[in-house]
């Protein structure tokens, strides 16, 4: 017979493994069996304090991010990105093999704490050997993946010395890899400080713009390289504050988008290029950049609809130009307000083409009318065969998807002079024009059609 003691002593014996299960399920990401994104900020903490340099020892505060990992889930479907997930959580155990902490964060995110004071050089050695394995290809059901990684560290107590400044610089050294070195490692330092000081300046600044008044566009001609006529012009944002003076678009618009402004300014943008536009000859199409954030809102979409159609500018004569990360994140709605602009009668160019994972399944699957081929690939298109093999193909290619083909950043009549031979004749570039005022941009239509009335 079991005594009262001893039932009870089991009682609480089980209790006590039901809860350590519960706490472990708790730090475990149910996916990949790896320790969570709690788990791995519990640890953080305890090595960091709250605060205040707690121990002596060096900490390396890692971030690994999948390149393209969102294409596999809209190719193959959710439970294909799961299974990969699962394999990358099992790479990177095997490799680290318990020597660095290893979490998975979310997503496609993983957390990397590396003890015992690691140089910078080790961590750049370790970023760089994850990046390599990740290179590996995936062997999937049915499927390869090649996928890549980038990685951002930052080191405690060098970089921060707060658990959450410690872990905003990891990610933002993150960040600065998928910007500018996708697929390597980028450990957080003082530039990318001070280039942190200046975004955030921007961002202040422009959140007390009058963005009516301080905002204005310049315009670039597309032209047809053979009659030498403007087919269109792109519309470019630039800012003059009275603060910081004239403001490079790229970091304005990222400051935008930070900052939750973006879809604000671009209504804004979009009015008073149709104001202007409305003084062209009805020949000549506007293309008009749209940030990722634009095509995901729903509400801003709408509202430019409402401006197209109040506006004299017939719809059809309106190009939206997007690039592939407007699609990345939430595929399905992006392909939704494409259609709703697209039934308008607008056209919808794919920007920077080249650039970013250029995925020849988005070519197919989105309802696109262009592709503008981004400049780095014609740079050296006169005097590197392969430069002209690649540009080609793309041009092949948008034969066959009966896609209009406009290359950017023509300089010269050498780079000119192959891609005729190639037969890419809508061009954007300084040798045409570089971006012109609104006066400007009108002298230059109007110069062109007095040529056209008199030919
Ligand atoms: P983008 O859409 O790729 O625009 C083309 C950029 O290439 C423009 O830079 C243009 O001035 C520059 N460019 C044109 N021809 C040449 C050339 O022959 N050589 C070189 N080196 N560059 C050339 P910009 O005006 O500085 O704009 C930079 C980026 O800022 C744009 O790149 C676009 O991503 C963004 N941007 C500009 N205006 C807007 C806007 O109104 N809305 C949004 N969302 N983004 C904008
Ligand atoms: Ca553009």
């Amino acid at each position: 017979m079991i005594s009262y003691q001893m039932a009870l002593k089991t009682k609480q014996d089980e209790t006590q493994a039901l809860s350590d299960s519960n706490s472990r399920l708790a730090n475990l990401d149910s996916l990949t069996g790896l320790p969570n994104r709690r788990s791995f900020f519990s640890r953080l903490k305890t090595r960091v304090g709250s605060g205040t340099v707690k121990e002596n020892l060096g900490i390396g505060v890692g971030i690994l991010d999948l390149d393209g990992f969102k294409q596999i889930n809209d190719i193959y479907g959710h439970s294909a990105g799961d299974r990969l997930l699962v394999e990358v959580g099992v790479r990177l155990s095997n490799m680290l093999n318990g020597e660095v902490f290893v979490a998975r964060l979310g997503g496609d995110e993983f957390g990397l704490l590396v003890d015992g004071s690691p140089h910078d050089y080790d961590l750049k050695v370790l970023g760089d050997r994850l990046c390599e394995m990740m290179r590996v290809p995936f062997e999937m059901d049915g499927f390869t993946a090649n996928m890549s990684a980038s990685v951002g560290f930052a080191v405690y107590p060098d970089s921060a010395d707060t658990m959450q400044l410690l872990f905003e610089r990891a990610d933002y050294a993150l960040y600065y890899a998928k910007q500018f070195s996708a697929g390597a490692t980028v450990l957080f330092s003082a530039e990318h400080e001070a280039e942190i000081r200046e975004v955030s300046g921007i961002e202040r600044r422009l959140r007390d713009a009058d963005f009516s008044e301080e905002m204005y566009l310049v315009f670039q001609p597309i032209v047809d390289s053979v009659s030498g006529r403007a087919r269109g012009v792109e519309v470019l944002a630039r800012w003059q504050s009275p603060i910081l003076g004239a403001v490079s678009p790229v970091a304005f618009i990222r400051a935008a988008e930070r900052a939750g402004l973006i879809n604000q300014l671009t209504e804004i943008l979009f009015q008073k290029a149709l104001d202007i536009a409305e003084e062209w000859p009805e020949d000549v199409f506007l293309s008009f950049n749209l940030s990722p954030f634009d095509i995901g809102s729903r509400s801003c979409v709408l509202k430019l609809m409402g401006i197209s159609e109040r506006s004299s500018i017939a719809a059809n004569r309106i190009t939206y130009e997007i690039t592939e990360s407007a699609v990345m994140h939430d595929y399905e709605g992006a392909v939704e307000a494409l259609h709703l602009l697209k039934n308008m009668g607008s056209h919808i160019a794919l920007d920077d083409f080249g650039t970013g994972y250029s995925s020849l399944s988005y070519l197919r699957s989105l309802p696109l009318d262009k592709l503008k081929l981004d400049r780095s690939f014609i740079v050296d298109i006169d005097k590197d065969e392969s430069a002209r093999a690649i540009v080609r193909s793309v041009v092949g290619l948008c034969e066959n998807l009966k896609l209009d083909c406009i290359v950017e950043g023509v300089e010269s009549e050498g780079q000119l002079k192959s891609l005729e031979e190639i037969g890419c004749q809508t061009i954007q570039g300084y040798l045409f024009s570089k971006p012109l005022s609104e006066a400007d941009i009108g002298k230059y239509l109007s110069a062109q059609q007095r040529l056209q009335v008199q030919a």
